[in-house]
């Protein structure tokens, strides 16, 4: 038995029940998707974004990747996958809003406060330490601001966030659509241990949206 098992009896399990429920839905995408929203979050396996916002398949066009990071703007030859990915949702699926989602306990955005991976070799955590070093502008900020606060790991998971929206706007074909009215930026953290969602306020702080429920059982 393999892990990979474990996930064919949960396709079994999706295959009878929700794709059942869905199965006009799913027919009709068999025609193209349509998704109104870009989602870009972190490869954490915690933080699911079509489960933390209970969304119908071709609702949600995601990218995840370590940190919930948008690089700037780059004409650089190279593999630029979150740009390819966010170049075709904006301008090729007409998104009209972009949503950016970082979490509780986010081990890249904690690499990046710590630089734990400075002399790391590509395979020990060299390529992580690359990637992450788009934050070091936020952690030189969020040091300078909380220094040896407990709360300087939430305050970088948060600016992960508030990096990767100004970084979009570092993309014309963004930058021009958020101008014109027709993109809107949002960002979001999912605090994960409570389940609990903040939203980023126009003027950068984040604000639950944790309404009064029912108690955990
Ligand atoms: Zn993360």
């Amino acid at each position: 038995m393999t892990y990979f098992n474990d996930l064919l009896d949960g396709y079994q399990r999706f295959r009878t029940a929700d794709y059942r429920r869905q199965h006009e839905r799913w027919a009709q995408l068999k025609d193209g998707q349509a998704p109104k929203v870009m989602v870009i979050g972190c490869a954490d396996s915690r933080v699911e974004p079509s489960q933390i916002f209970d969304t119908l398949p071709g609702e949600i066009f995601v990218v995840r990747n370590v940190a919930n990071l948008v690089p700037p703007y780059e004409t650089t030859p190279g593999h630029h996958g979150v740009s390819a990915a966010l170049e075709f949702a904006v301008t090729k699926l007409g998104v009209e809003e972009i949503v950016v989602i970082g979490h509780g306990k986010c081990g890249g955005a904690h690499a990046a406060l710590t630089e734990m991976f400075h002399d790391a070799e590509r395979g020990d955590g060299g390529f992580v330490h690359d990637w992450v070093s788009l934050l070091d502008g936020a952690r030189e900020k969020v040091k300078a601001k909380f220094g040896d606060s407990p709360d300087l790991g939430r305050e970088m998971e948060l600016e992960t966030v508030r990096t990767s929206l100004a970084n979009l706007m570092t993309f014309p074909f963004v930058k021009s659509r958020v101008e014109a009215g027709t993109l809107k930026l949002h960002g979001a953290y999912f605090a994960i241990t409570d389940g609990e969602l903040w939203t980023m306020g126009e003027d950068g702080e984040f604000v639950s949206q944790l309404k009064s429920a029912p108690a955990l059982a």
